[in-house]
């Protein structure tokens, strides 16, 4: 068993974070589609992992309502304006799944969005909101996740998107002042929310997983 992975699972559970390990993708693939089922509401935040798990198809082959704005953001001939309403349509489901930019070993999830749609919806909305964290995103401290954060997923992130921010070129976060920067809102989930709130599970995967 990884060590690491152990600890932050044990850590995010005395949190109040329903935390559980998977040894592969195709694991954790099989256990958050048969916890969602068939015919459910279900939305994807901007994820990288999501989208490497096949889970929009996957879920929407199962006859669930998938909203995810990444099937036509920048698509040629799409009306744009369907992002929105579909960032809208994904933050209102019953499912929710993500990533999340950084773990530490003690529990706390760090994530940083541009637009903030992801964030909103990992705090109120949906019922459950599922953290699908490769172990390439723990780190041991929450200092070390917070610049693997800023590090390590924005400047990936920012190539992605080909902001032209500096960090495409210096390889770290330059903390930019660019109308093109990406990292605008940071949610740190130190404790699982109240009643009110959603279930947050955090599925750890003991393999690396977007970034
Ligand atoms: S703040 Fe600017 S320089 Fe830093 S990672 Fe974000 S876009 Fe890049």
């Amino acid at each position: 068993m990884n060590e690491i992975l152990q600890t932050t699972a044990d850590n995010l559970n005395a949190r109040g974070f329903d935390a559980q390990i998977f040894n592969t993708a195709d694991e954790v693939k099989r256990a958050v589609m048969d916890f969602i089922g068939e015919g459910k509401t279900v939305g994807i935040g901007g994820s990288v992992t999501v989208r490497e798990l096949g889970l929009y198809e996957a879920l929407k082959d199962k006859g669930n309502d998938v909203a995810w704005h990444w099937e036509v953001m920048g698509k040629p001939g799409v009306d744009q304006s369907l992002v929105k309403t579909l960032r809208y349509k994904a933050n209102a489901s019953e499912y929710y799944l993500t990533s999340a930019n950084g773990v530490s070993s003690q529990g706390v999830l760090i994530n940083i969005d541009g637009t903030g749609n992801r964030l909103s919806a990992t705090f109120y909305g949906p019922a459950h909101v599922f953290f699908i964290v490769g172990r390439n995103k723990i780190a041991a401290t929450f200092e070390d996740a917070m610049n693997r954060a800023k590090n390590v997923a924005c400047v990936l992130n920012a190539k992605r998107l080909n902001t032209q921010t500096p960090c495409t070129k210096a390889g770290k976060c330059m903390d930019c002042k660019a109308a093109a920067r990406i990292c605008r809102l940071t949610a740190i989930h130190e404790y699982a929310p109240s009643f009110e709130g959603p279930k947050v599970h955090v599925y750890l995967v003991d393999e690396d997983l977007g970034y």
